[in-house]
């Protein structure tokens, strides 16, 4: 006998049919002898519409009363949940995040979990109860309720397991598993049986929307097994650990990509010690996120730089420059949106010399201009015209073997 952690993201529970089909997942597991802890998301899109209805009463909501709102979603599917099995003879309990015992930092829409106090949640599980968590949602020591981010729940999740040294941690979702890209825009995407702790954090950091970022790296830090697997169907789904055998002839194992992003360019910055170090911390403290950067020294005396952010920031990246303008001293700034990042993900890069430049050929090839390049160990990310994205996708996942009709 062991104990289950699973998770079920908004569209499955996104109606009262939903709610009734999930009840019946956790039945199952409950009859395979297993102890369970489900953790739930807010019903289909009620984050977003209450997003929404916030931003009708104020462009600016406050912070704190924005995580009261949004903690609200989630309460409503626990005790659902709850009824539902009930209902069908399974006891059951739910608990909101500091019921829990989540314990996060002190920062509302984006906290991270500190500490988690598993008293409350084992003491039922030893009754024999299903244990109902609210996800996205914790306290902070001094009782102030917070939220984990957009798509949090699944970090609620991995953390619980951890906490609990669950034996695994269920991701049910609206896909059947993690694919080599988005299977919505690239028809030929193709489930993956298996991909490591790292590529997931590569690919989730790259915009695959499938688990929170925070989720994957609570998973290696603790080594937690995780599954990704439909909610719908009963088959397996993709298993997410340390070492994932790569599949027969593979070097890359997913392409991700992410629109809306800007390049922007400082022009004529004095080549000093401290002028990288002052604007990127100006822009740290401003709370803007840095991506790609590229520096060059025209020549001894000034720098050109150029960095990309959401296009959602760039509005805020400009005032802020302008508004240093005379500490930073640069001469000129220019910017460049629409752009979009794709990326090519896979552990076989280690290994494998020449990854980079057979993705640089493969665009060239299709006439596909790249603008910015990062890479790490274990990946290649191209900037590109938004227009050409979908593109690129889809002949980088053709010229890396990663199409269904390859295999
Ligand atoms: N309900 C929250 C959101 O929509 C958290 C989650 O679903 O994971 O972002
Ligand atoms: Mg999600």
């Amino acid at each position: 006998m062991g104990l289950i952690v699973q998770k079920f993201g908004g569209t499955s529970v996104g109606s009262a049919e939903r709610i009734l089909n999930v009840a019946e997942r956790v039945r199952e597991e409950k009859e395979r002898g297993n102890d369970v802890v489900v953790v739930v998301s807010a019903m289909g899109k009620t984050t977003d519409q209450l997003v929404s209805l916030a931003k009708e009463i104020a462009t600016q909501p406050n912070k704190r009363e924005m995580d009261m709102l949004l903690t609200t979603g989630e309460q409503i599917t626990i005790s659902l949940l709850s009824m539902a099995l009930n209902h069908k003879g399974i006891e059951a309990v739910s608990f909101t995040g500091w019921q829990a015992g989540i314990f996060t930092e002190d920062i509302h829409g984006n906290a991270r979990i500190t500490k988690i106090e598993t008293d409350a949640v084992n003491k039922q599980l030893s009754k024999g109860k299903v244990v109902i968590v609210a996800g996205f949602q914790g306290i902070t020591v001094d009782g102030e309720i917070t939220t984990l981010g957009r798509g949090g729940s699944d970090t609620t999740a991995v953390a619980l397991a951890a906490a609990l040294k669950a034996d695994k941690c269920d991701i049910y979702t609206d896909v059947t598993g993690v694919y080599t890209t988005d299977p919505r825009y690239v028809k030929d995407a193709r489930k993956l049986l298996a991909v490591s702790y790292d590529e997931m954090l590569e690919l989730a950091n790259l915009g695959a929307g499938v688990l929170h970022p925070r989720a994957v790296e609570f998973a290696k830090n603790y080594n937690v097994p995780l599954e990704v697997r439909s909610s719908m169907e009963k088959i397996s789904g993709t298993v997410i650990e340390e070492e994932a055998t790569m599949e027969e002839n593979l070097i890359v194992r997913g392409v991700a990509f992410e629109g809306e992003i800007t390049r922007v360019t400082v022009l004529g910055l004095p080549n000093s010690l401290s002028g990288l170090s002052t604007i990127f911390t100006t822009l740290a403290k401003n709370h803007i996120n840095v991506d790609i950067i590229i520096q060059s020294s025209t020549d001894a005396h000034a720098t050109n730089l150029s960095f990309s952010i959401k296009s959602e920031d760039l509005e805020q990246t400009l005032t802020v420059l302008e508004e240093n303008r005379e500490v930073l001293e640069y001469e000129q700034i220019e910017w460049e949106m629409k752009l979009a990042k794709v990326s090519i993900v896979g552990s076989g890069m280690v290994s494998n010399p020449g990854v980079a430049a057979e993705m640089f050929k493969v665009l060239a090839d299709h006439e596909i201009h790249v603008k910015m390049v990062s890479t790490s160990e274990i990946k290649v990310s191209a900037v590109v015209a938004e227009t050409n994205m979908i593109r690129a996708v889809e002949v980088l996942h053709e010229a890396f073997n990663l199409s269904e009709n390859k295999r």
